[in-house]
């Protein structure tokens, strides 16, 4: 479990030099045959000098008293008396490492805190956020999860400020016998980032922060990359929620996309759909999402929950609250089994098959829609000029309730090409079944995936 990414170690062992290692320790060097360095062990007490080094190799060995050698992270941590991955941190950062050899814990060189002590929670809170961030961009695994799910996305990634639990958090707040260590570290326990062993509560896990419309992070989400022992795959602060997710984006919008799942909700946003929220599983849909559907004045959601039996009862509870409320629902219809991240997966490009299922949507409601919804926000995946479609038509009642549909249901051509530039720009197609024309209009913007 998170442990470190195979290239970054083989580039600290190549880059990093084991002779500069041990020159700032003290050690003294004489040529001793072609390849190899000699000098006194900084280890034991060397009366002949039985320090090796292996320049080419770039590897040490004490044939003395120690019997011991290794690369450089072997070195660090014995010179330092700290752990592989303290090791691993103090080199990738480039800390000074002058100084005597041996594990005293006052002595042991400091990586900078990325929380400061005596800030306030929600500063707190994002100081953390900011630091698994930095975190995630040198963490080829976590990436490498991202890229699994179709999401490693700069665009997302920076828009949302994903993140990365490796453990080293804790290597970097002050030690928890100092004052200041321990007071930080209780507000972290406090918060929940750390648990009461000092363990980081989000270890192995993507992060993603639950901020709310301000950009202030209110808790977060961690999901993980790999098996974990005894831990479920989805984990959250402690406490209730205090945000919908990407609610800020519903600003404006009369249609809000509602899914099951954070991820899933990344999946509709990395496609080109921003009007997108998550609620907190099945049965995670809150006050807060209620509030802000209502605040910026959606009318209509499409609940995008997985197609599944707990995803169709999640929906219809949604669906009848906020019906109740005066909001028209849709169900998404995935294909059975599936959810929204899965289905961007297999069925490409997603931006376009993304779209195709929300213009299909069914309205969950008993009659008819309230209002023609007006789904032209949906269609926004693509640069590409659409040409006018030919609308859909059908007559009567059961024409009706497809109005969404109708008025929505714009072919998109998927351009593979990036370079045209983006412009906003509106397609007028006459809908029969309305007889009024809808306006779609394609949003700059929509993401490369990476
Ligand atoms: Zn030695």
């Amino acid at each position: 479990m998170a442990r470190v990414a195979d290239v970054v170690l083989e580039k600290l062992k190549r880059d990093v030099s084991v002779r500069r290692l041990a020159e700032v320790k003290g050690v003294v060097f004489k040529k001793s045959g072609d390849d190899n360095l000699l000098g006194h062990c900084p280890f034991h007490e060397d009366k002949t000098p039985s320090f090796v080094v292996s320049e080419k190799k770039n590897l040490w060995h004490c044939l003395g008293a120690c019997r011991a050698g290794g690369s450089v992270i072997d070195f660090v941590m014995k010179a330092e008396g700290v752990t592989f991955r303290h090791a691993v941190e103090l080199l990738r950062e480039g800390v000074d490492l002058s100084g005597a050899v041996g594990p005293r814990v006052a002595t042991v060189p400091k990586l900078a805190s990325p929380v400061e002590d005596g800030v306030d929670d929600a500063t707190a809170l994002g100081q953390v956020v900011g630091y698994y961030h930095r975190t995630l961009k040198d963490s080829p695994e976590a990436l490498e999860y991202l890229a699994s799910r179709g999401l490693r996305d700069d665009a997302a990634i920076s828009h949302f400020q994903l993140g990365f639990s490796n453990r080293t958090l804790g290597l970097r707040l002050p030690h928890a016998n100092r004052e200041a260590g321990a007071r930080l570290r209780g507000q972290l326990q406090q918060l929940g980032v750390l648990r009461d062993t000092g363990h980081e509560a989000m270890r192995g896990r993507l992060v993603v922060p639950l901020v709310d419309e301000a950009g202030v992070a209110r808790g977060l989400y961690g999901r993980a990359i790999g098996p974990l022992k005894n831990a479920s795959n989805h984990l959250y602060l402690p406490g209730p929620h205090q945000v919908a997710f990407n609610s800020a984006a519903l600003a404006g919008q009369s249609t809000a996309i509602l899914c099951e799942a954070v991820f899933d909700a990344l999946a509709f946003w990395v496609a080109g759909h921003r009007n997108v929220t998550a609620a907190y599983g099945t049965e995670g849909f809150t006050a807060h999402h209620v509030e802000a559907l209502r605040r910026h004045g959606v009318r209509d959601v499409l609940i995008a929950f997985d197609r599944d039996d707990a995803g169709d009862v999640g929906a219809a509870a949604v669906a009848q609250q906020l019906g109740a409320l005066g909001f028209d629902c849709y169900r998404v219809l995935f294909p059975r089994g599936m959810d929204a991240n899965e289905y961007a997966l297999k069925v490409q490009p997603a931006s376009k098959s993304l779209a195709v299922a929300l213009r299909q949507a069914a309205f969950m409601g008993t009659g008819l829609p309230r209002r023609v919804a007006d789904f032209s926000s949906l269609a926004a995946v693509s640069p590409a000029p659409a040409e006018a479609p030919p609308a859909e038509s059908e007559d009567g009642a059961q024409g009706e309730k497809r109005v969404a549909r109708a008025t929505a249901a714009k072919t998109v051509t998927v351009s593979a090409s990036a370079d045209s530039a983006p412009k906003a720009l509106d397609t007028h197609a006459p809908s029969p079944a309305t007889s009024q024309a809808s306006t779609t209009t394609l949003r700059a913007g929509s993401q490369a995936t990476s």
